[in-house]
């Protein structure tokens, strides 16, 4: 098929400032009534909203969000895929979730970037060692793609990784999926916004859902900082949000949030074009297309809703990878 964009159409909208680019989705004000309402737009929002208009034919949905879509944790994580988990239904679940992510650029025609550069786990004393054995078979009994790897052939497959046997963390060994990476995080939530979009969903931004009217146990509709939007459906997708919506009709569920901490680099040389995690050292690092560092360590030790990092957690997650990584 020809392509609609010449070369020539590029380089005109590279030099026109943005200015002639057509927009990837409407900026609408609500309208009085949905038939459904899906709080919080990140990745997970989106993608129902996009699945409900395209596999259940349901357009007249508003998914609402209190930022800028993507603002969440959809624009701030360290962009890990993969589906090695142990329990078999997650295990299903989340290989479930790689295949969409395998073929999704096609299926939104919006490039997320997904790049299957294998995730590997490092086992650093003997119950690593049988924890991700274990792991590592229940997956292929799965069907899930995993080997074991020796500390040798963990060097041989991610080389600036310190194997030496006196470190504090010696390498044991890993396990490695091959199919797993990364992606871009918020290319994520603009393909499913476009996509969603386009077959008519209205994508609602700076729109902070404050309460929910109901009469007797029926939802009438929400109360926003764009005034009252009329719907008997709402789909709470607001991550750690979720229980503070659900309050609202005085639902109480069982979560309880706190904020994980990632931190980036500045942009260096290529050094690794994989993903290694460690739960022992507890960080994770791989390298965006961008060349930062990118590196994912604990949570905070305490409840709260804040968006910010903290130095403490910086400096105790690259004090305990350094040795792992002189090179870093
Ligand atoms: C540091 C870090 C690293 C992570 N690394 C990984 C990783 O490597 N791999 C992986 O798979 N996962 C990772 N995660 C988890 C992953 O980012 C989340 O599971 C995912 O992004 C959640 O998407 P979501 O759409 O459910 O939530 P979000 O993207 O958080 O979207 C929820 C939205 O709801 C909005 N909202 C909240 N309250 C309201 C309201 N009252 N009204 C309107 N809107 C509201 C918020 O503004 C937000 O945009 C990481 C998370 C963090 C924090």
């Amino acid at each position: 098929m020809k392509n609609k964009y010449s070369i020539f159409s590029l380089i005109k909208n590279a030099f026109s400032y943005h200015e002639n680019w057509q927009r990837a989705w409407r900026d609408p004000e609500p309208k009085k009534e949905y038939d459904a309402v899906i709080v919080g737009g990140g990745g997970h929002g989106l993608a129902t909203a996009y699945y409900m208009a395209k596999k259940h034919n349901i357009k007249n949905i508003a998914v609402v969000e209190k930022g800028w879509i993507g603002g969440g944790n959809t624009g701030r994580n360290t962009t890990i895929i993969r589906s090695n988990y142990l329990w078999d239904a997650s295990a299903g679940l989340y290989d479930h979730a790689l295949k969409i992510w395998e073929g999704l650029s096609q299926e939104l025609n919006y490039n997320v970037m997904f790049s299957q550069r294998g995730v590997m786990n490092l086992a650093h004393n003997l119950q690593d060692v049988r924890d991700l054995k274990r792991r590592t078979h229940a997956n292929r009994l799965n069907n899930i793609d995993a080997v074991w790897l020796s500390t040798e052939e963990v060097k041989k497959f991610c080389p600036i990784i310190n194997t030496s046997p006196d470190i504090r963390y010696p390498v044991l060994g890993g396990t490695l999926q091959r199919r797993a990476g990364t992606a871009r995080h918020d290319a994520v939530a603009w393909g499913y916004a476009r996509g969603a979009d386009a077959m008519g969903v209205d994508i609602i931004q700076n729109c902070e859902v404050k309460g929910i009217k109901r009469i007797g146990d029926t939802v009438e509709g929400i109360e926003t900082t764009k005034g009252f939007i009329k719907t008997k459906k709402i789909g709470v997708v607001a991550a750690g949000h979720s229980s503070v919506i659900a309050n609202m009709v005085d639902l109480k569920l069982p979560l309880e949030s706190k904020p994980l901490q990632a931190l980036v680099s500045e942009p260096v040389k290529p050094i690794i074009d994989t993903v290694v995690m460690s739960n022992a050292v507890h960080a994770y690092v791989s390298q965006s297309d961008k060349g930062e560092l990118v590196i994912g360590a604990g949570t905070d030790a305490y409840v709260s809703y804040t968006q910010r990092g903290s130095h403490d957690v910086v400096e105790g997650t690259l004090k305990a990878i350094l040795e792992l990584y002189p090179i870093f």
